[in-house]
């Protein structure tokens, strides 16, 4: 029998802060298959996401089918805006929020996993995480300022993240980022710079395949997802639309469930896709495939 098995391996999922996203979807696949599976998360977020967990809030999305429970090896802090600790402004070091929380920056997360497990340590890193100030805003409208936000939080992060994770990998080692179609096509309502984020996203990962590949013989990849209803995806607005309006015209017509990617992702990390690396992945019911999405079907 095939099985994803990633027993022994360590993952970290960045981009996880309830149990509505991927990256949720994505460390719940990940453990099932047999890997332990460390978090980071925006501090912003944190605090709630510890007090959910402690109160048990998240106990029925954490059980597997066996009856098991999803527990994560580490939470750690992790701010993607900042490279090194020296990155983050005073104003923010000292907001209540990071004041107690050290090093939040991806140097930062790089340099805990490796006194915790020493180097390396770790077999699979996950970027499931994206941010735009002015989201809300078509390109035409959106502030440089915005624009640079959107892609430094959004498709920066993830080369900072295979830049200082790299030399912590394993053998065999696996980078997979989360995008969207609206990297390739036009998408309205995708705005503040998100769409031009997510076009850096997937070229980097290209280049970024082939950098990781000789340097540490790691593989990088990527999904596109299609849409889904999580906290970040219904701050940008109009969701329900974009997933109605793909459920009903995709060449498989059901609306994607976070499952799905997540199955995807554990394969993307397994060894059977050894030899997938510089791809995005399409987890969209075929909708990327359309060309023509009218009414033949009512
Ligand atoms: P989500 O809200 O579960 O995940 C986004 C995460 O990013 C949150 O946990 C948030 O705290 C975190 N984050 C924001 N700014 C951060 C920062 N500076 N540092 C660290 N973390 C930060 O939503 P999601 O929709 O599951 O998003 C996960 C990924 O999937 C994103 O890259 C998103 O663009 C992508 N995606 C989403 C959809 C969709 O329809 N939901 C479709 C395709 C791709």
């Amino acid at each position: 029998m095939l099985n994803i098995d990633l027993r022994g391996k360590r993952a970290l999922v960045a981009g996880v802060a309830d149990d509505a996203g991927f990256g949720f979807a994505i460390a719940k696949a990940l453990a099932e298959a047999g890997a332990s599976v460390c978090l980071g998360t925006w501090p912003p977020a944190l605090g709630i996401f510890r007090t959910m967990l402690d109160r048990g809030r998240l106990d029925r999305a954490l059980a597997f089918s066996t009856g098991e429970k999803l527990t994560f090896e580490r939470i750690y802090p992790l701010d993607a805006d900042y490279d090194v600790a020296g990155d983050v402004p005073a104003e923010v070091q000292s907001n209540k929020r990071y004041r107690d929380l050290g090093d939040v920056s991806i140097q930062g997360i790089a340099d805990r996993l490796t006194t915790d497990f020493g180097q390396p340590c770790i077999d699979i890193v996950v970027h499931s995480l994206a941010n735009a100030p002015e989201v809300k805003k078509p390109l035409t409208q959106t502030s440089r300022r915005g624009y640079l936000a959107a892609v430094a939080t959004s498709a920066y992060s993830f080369s900072s993240m295979v830049a200082r994770l790299g030399p912590l990998l394993r053998e065999h080692g696996s980078f997979l980022a989360l995008s969207y179609l609206a990297a390739e096509r036009v998408v309205p309502g995708y705005g503040g710079g998100m769409s031009s984020a997510k076009a850096a996203l997937e070229s980097d990962m290209r280049t970024l395949s082939f950098e990781a590949g000789r340097a540490w013989g790691a593989r990088v990849n990527a999904i596109s997802a299609g849409p889904m209803a999580s906290r970040a995806a219904n701050a940008i607005g109009g969701i329900d639309l974009m997933i109605e309006h793909c459920r009903r015209v995709s060449p498989l017509p059901e609306a994607v469930a976070a499952t799905e990617v997540a199955a995807a992702a554990a394969f993307l990390a397994s060894p059977l896709a050894s030899g997938i690396t510089g791809t995005t992945l399409y987890v969209d019911k075929g909708y990327h495939a359309m060309g023509f999405t009218g009414t033949t079907d009512g």
